[in-house]
Formats: structure tokens, sequence, C-alpha cells
């Protein structure tokens, strides 16, 4: 029997080989096809449509396809082969293609209809009517409800907005390649650390030339920005970032040819014909169809408000920054490109600590202890080892039990290793769902890309975190626990699925927060030679550093949210205002630091062009709003005499919405838990912003 066909339990990554991948996918595709037909097929006269003869089917057919499509993408990224990188490339368009028919099937979308109208939909629980109320809107948002001709119309902007989505990022792409600079003195060089110019005299080898080569991806710009002593070089490598894919791009060999201006316009007014085409006035309408937050006003409104409450904080951080620059370095005006190197300078006058020495109190047990006995005491569960078959010897295998029952089971695949996609992400393995067998519990993996064990002196010592790696792995763990202790028993809505997006990384960003907590980091922290834990003045800098400049970034966050917001609700792309126009009466309302006439950052803001995030940026601090505020409620349990890591706050937390997932409104589960609407209260103190 095919391993990935078998879904009677975990994954079989034991028995699992990339020639099982085509056989199992084309199954599969087959059985999901035949299943969709005739689910699309017209009730017989006199019969009703229902639940269990319509979602139900419908439900086990393409969740089989997820799961086995899952264990594929998973193996992909975390285990790149030859083999198995062809067999997912082989499959990936067969697959991608059966969802998007899914999507776009109106005789599954009058059925959806149909429930929602029938005698049964009143009788449904609040999760199912939830998913019915989700399938029926993003049908609608899909096209589904337009007459023939403007359906086909809808078809094209989808294809055009791709292609130009698509040439929007190679252009940003192309230019970043383009641009080289060439240093053949290495006193240009000065105050570059050593392991960035080593980088760069590589680079040049590679091409074959002499000196150093410097380009416009991040490892090797930034650096620049933020070390280089020579003021000329930092302005050359900021003007040539600052300019890439636009009209302005003089650096660059085709400055033309990858303008992304009027990739720019066409894409918002493609998005404008589509959101009027949907009957909605603006594309930001469109977009927070499906959002937790309601209008597009209400979003500005929020922005606003934190642009206005962060304002003088930022003004502070930017008088202090130019008075160091005077005195300190010499610097007057303070430019563009001497933002980053001054404040790199004030930082290390500040808050001097070396990342080096924090992480020798963060090793590998100690953390990984620390964050269970955390969750264990919040919210009453037990994390115990467990076995199942694994893709690596490297990655351990998780239960958690309350009370001696199982709810959920994880993977932690924890070091980098080659063939291992970076970053860190948490992705499902299989959801909660209720069967005619039980409850199917769900299954995560979490996975970072931490530097692995060493061994040192013939004797294995533990890896050793920073404490940035320490806060993504809460982070994680938080999306993990949203994942895992769901209580939902519709497959829809359970732990993430169906969850809002601006209100996703709510359990995420919460947990992060546990990670400043003094009473935590004691009981998490040992040196991994002395056993010591870490030094309160070392944390009271850790602290201090995390705060700096928070004014000036909030503005800069608030501003790229806003810009983003009005290009896509009031901004008539067809009016004689220009792209450029908006930026500036942004920065007008907003910036403390306008950046020079010739920054064209929109011209690379991938996120809102090329990504999903078009009117969505603003989500990053509008969920950081909601997760400050729902960890606040922990401080006021610590301040009222009690403990912060209070277990019946836990409780709470993990039953309002935990366990709710997406089978309700985001802003619903927030107020059962904390009593009320969210305020910005919380994040503003968390960030350093109160008088
Ligand atoms: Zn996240």
């Amino acid at each position: 029997m095919n391993p990935l066909l078998d879904f009677s339990d975990l994954p079989r990554f034991d028995a699992i080989k990339p020639e099982h991948v085509t056989p199992a996918i084309d199954k599969l595709l087959e059985q999901s096809r035949a299943v969709v037909a005739s689910l699309e097929a017209p009730l017989p006269a006199g019969e009703h449509i229902s639940w269990d003869d319509f979602v139900e089917p419908l439900e086990n057919t393409t969740e089989q396809m997820g799961r086995a499509w899952g264990v594929v993408s998973h193996l992909n990224a975390v285990m790149d082969r030859p083999e198995l990188r062809a067999a997912y490339n082989e499959n990936l368009p067969k697959v991608t293609e059966f969802w998007t028919a899914l999507a776009q099937n109106l005789a599954l979308f009058d059925k959806y209809k149909a429930l929602k109208a029938g005698a049964e939909y009143s009788t449904l629980s609040a999760a199912r009517k939830k998913i019915i109320d989700n399938a029926v809107r993003d049908f609608r948002l899909g096209g589904a409800e337009l007459a023939d001709d403007q359906k086909q119309r809808f078809a094209e902007i989808q294809e055009q907005h791709a292609a130009l989505s698509t040439r929007f990022s190679e252009n940003v792409l192309d230019a970043t390649n383009d641009f080289a600079l060439f240093v053949d003195d290495e006193t240009e060089l000065a105050g570059l650390p050593q392991d960035v110019k080593q980088a760069a005299r590589a680079a040049a080898e590679k091409d074959g030339k002499a000196g150093y080569k410097f380009t416009l991806h991040f490892p090797s710009y930034f650096p620049i920005l933020q070390f280089a002593d020579r003021r000329a070089l930092r302005e050359t490598i900021y003007r040539a970032n600052a300019t890439k894919a636009s009209e302005l791009a003089t650096a660059f060999s085709k400055p033309a040819e990858w303008d992304n201006t009027q990739n720019i316009v066409n894409l918002l007014k493609l998005r404008d014909e589509e959101a009027k085409l949907l009957g909605y006035k603006s594309y930001a309408e469109v977009s927070l169809v499906p959002k937790m937050a309601q209008t597009p006003e209400q979003v500005i409104g929020f922005l606003q408000d934190l642009a206005r409450r962060a304002r003088p904080f930022a003004e502070t951080d930017l008088a202090e920054l130019r008075a160091f620059a005077k005195t300190e370095l010499g610097i007057e005006p303070l430019e563009a490109w001497d933002m980053t190197y001054a404040s790199e300078k004030l930082r290390e006058q500040r808050y001097a600590f070396s990342e080096q020495e924090v992480k020798q109190y963060f090793p590998e047990p100690k953390v990984i202890d620390g964050l269970f006995r955390l969750v264990q005491t919040l919210f009453s569960v037990d994390i115990k080892p467990d076995t199942a078959p694994t893709w690596h010897p490297d990655v351990k295998f998780f239960r958690i039990e309350t009370n001696g029952k199982l709810i959920g089971q994880f993977y932690l695949d924890l070091y980098a290793r080659s063939g291992k996609r970076g970053g860190a992400w948490m992705d499902d393995a299989r959801g909660r769902r209720a069967t005619a067998h039980g409850v199917q519990t769900p299954v995560a993996y979490l996975t970072c890309n931490f530097t692995e064990p060493a061994v040192v002196d013939g004797k294995p010592k533990p890896a050793l975190f920073t404490h940035d790696e320490v806060i993504t792995l809460f982070h994680e763990f938080g999306h993990g626990l949203h994942h895992m202790l769901t209580q939902v028993d519709e497959l829809g809505v359970s732990g993430i699925s169906g969850v809002e997006w601006d209100a996703v990384e709510l359990p995420s960003q919460f947990m992060e927060n546990f990670c400043w907590e003094w009473d935590v980091l004691q009981h998490m922290t040992a040196h991994v030679d002395t056993g010591a834990p870490l030094p309160r003045a070392l944390f009271d800098k850790m602290t201090a550093a995390k705060n700096f400049q928070s004014g000036l970034q909030t503005l800069r966050q608030v501003e790229f949210s806003l810009f983003d917001m009005h290009l896509h609700f009031d901004y008539d792309p067809y009016d004689s205002k220009t792209v450029q126009d908006v930026v500036n009466e942004v920065r007008q309302q907003v910036a403390v630091i306008v950046p020079p006439p010739f920054n064209r950052f929109q011209h690379s803001f991938s996120h809102v062009f090329a990504g999903g995030y078009a009117a969505g940026y603003y989500s990053y601090k509008w969920a950081e709003v909601l997760s400050a505020d729902a960890y606040s409620a922990f401080e006021e349990a610590g301040a009222a005499g009690g403990n912060t890591l209070s277990a019946e706050t836990g409780r709470k937390f993990q039953q309002e919405i935990l366990a709710m997932g997406g089978s309700r409104p985001a802003i619903e589960s927030f107020k059962a838990f904390r009593g009320r609407e969210p305020t910005i209260d919380a994040l503003l103190r968390h960030s350093g912003m109160t008088a």
C-alpha cells in the first residue's frame, strides 16, 4: 500500500519515498473529482440538501488531499532532495489546479447557498454555520455571482493582476541582482565587521575581480548603512537601494525596463475595477470583508491614533539622535544615509551587551523545559515525549494531554541543515475534527533554523540560542497552541482554520511577551558552564535595548500602513495625482523623518504589490494591539498580588481564544476573554511609549 494514502494515524515518514508521490496524488485527485462530480449533480425532486450529504463528504475528500499534499510540501521544505523536488514540482500544478477549480465551482456554490437558505441551517451548530457562511463569502469574493460577461472580465483581471505582480517582483529582484559596487581599497571599508568584509571579498573573487563586492541584497548593503564610517559609501548604497526599480534608478543597467511606476498604477487600476465589479466602493473594502477590521475608516482611525501617540516619542528619539550625531560623530545635518549608522553607534554606547554573552544563558534543554513548564502552568496541560516516525534523527515528537487524555501532538525540528528551507514556521499535519470513530486530535509541525549542538573538545555541548531565537520559538509555539488546544470539532474552523488574517498573530505574539518576563527568564536560563541564571543587570540592558527608538519605528510602520490603506481606499488611479503624491501626503501627516525626495521605497514594496498584503499591511500593528492587550490581563493578575503566570487567566485565554479557533469572529473571542473591546494602552506600555 502507498504510505501517503494511509490516513489511519500519523504520517509514515519512515516509509514515504519520492516515488510514492505521483501515484498517491493521482489517486486522490481521481477520488476527489469523482466526489465533487457526484456532489455537483442536482438533487432528485423532493430531496433537501443537508450538511451530512454535502459538506461532510466534500470535507472528507478534500481533507485527504490536503493531508497527503501537506506531507509532500513539508518534506520538500525540510528535506529537499532532487528526486523529491522533482516529484513535488511535477504534482504542484495538478494540485493547484484542483483547488482553483474547487474555489470556482458554481454548482458547489449553489449548494452552499441552498444549505444556507434551507431549513436545516438554523439547527446547525455555530461552527457549522460559520463554515457555510465563510464558503458563501469566499465564492462571492471570487466572482461567483457575477453575470457571464462580468465573469470573463473578472477572470482577465485575475490573470493580468497575477502577471503584473510577478513582473513587479521580478523587477525588484533583477534590479537587486544587477547592482554591484566594487571597492578596491580596504581603508574605504573602515568600520565594517570582519565577516561582512570577508563575504564581500568572496563575492568579488567569485566574479574574478580584485577588492570587495557589495550588492543590494540585505546582508550585503545593510551592514554598510549600519557600520561603514565613510559617509560617501553609505550615501552611494542608500541612493541605489532607495531608487531601485524606479524612474530614478540611474545606477542600474536597465532602469527603464525595471521601472515599476506604471506597474503600480496598473495594479491599482485592476484592483479598483475588481472591487467595483464585486459591488464595493474600493479595493480596501474588499480586502477587509474576511478580516477582523470592519471598515477602511476604522483602520485609518486606528493608525492615526497610534501615530499621534507615538509622535512625541519619535520626536525625542530623533532629537537625541541628532544631538548624538553632532557631538559624538561630527555629523550635521543628519542625512537619510546617516540614520542607521548613528543609531547603531548610539545603541552601542547606551546598551552595550554582547549577543554572545546572552546566548550562554540559553542552552536548549533549559529553554525547552522552561517553555513547556510555562505552557503546562498556564493551560493546565501536560507535555510529554512521544514517539512517531520522523524525517530526520534530530526531530523530536511530543504529546499534549489534559488529565491523561491526548489532545494534540507536535514535531519539533529545531536545527538548520542543508536542504531545509530557512526561517521558522508552524504548519498543521492534521486538524481537530469529530469523526464517526471519535475525535481526531490535531498534529503540528514546529520548524526552526537554530544552530545545532556543537562538540567542544570531544564533548557534546547543548545548542545555545540567542534571545531572538528564543522569542522565535515562543512565537511559533503560540501558533502551535492555537492549532493544538482547540476544542472545536469542525475541521473548517478548528484551530487556526478560518481565523481572520489580521487576528491570526494574536496567540503567537502573545507568547513572545513571556520572553521578556523576569519570572519566566529566571527559570528558563542557566549559564552553559556555571549554571547561573541570567543576571538582572543584563536583563535590564536587554529590556532597555528592546524599546530603543520605538517611537521612530512605530511611525515608520504606521507610514507604510497608512500609505497602503489610502492607496486602496480613497486614491483614484485615474486621477492626475500620483502615487508619490500619496506617499508625500502620508509623510506630511505622520512622519518626523522625511526621506529625501528621490526615495522610492514603494517601488520595491513587495508586500503590497506582489504579496498578499494589499490593504492589509496594517495587520502587523493591529494584531500587536490584540496580543499586547491580551497579555496585559496576565500582568494585571500579577499586579493585583497574584501571579503573572496565573492559571486562572490562562484557562480563560485557552477557553475563549485558543479553544475557539475560527468558529466565531476574533473580536467576539477577544471580548469574551478580556471583557471589553481591545485598547492600545498595553502596546504603548510594552513599547516604552508612556509618559
Ligand atoms: Zn507568526
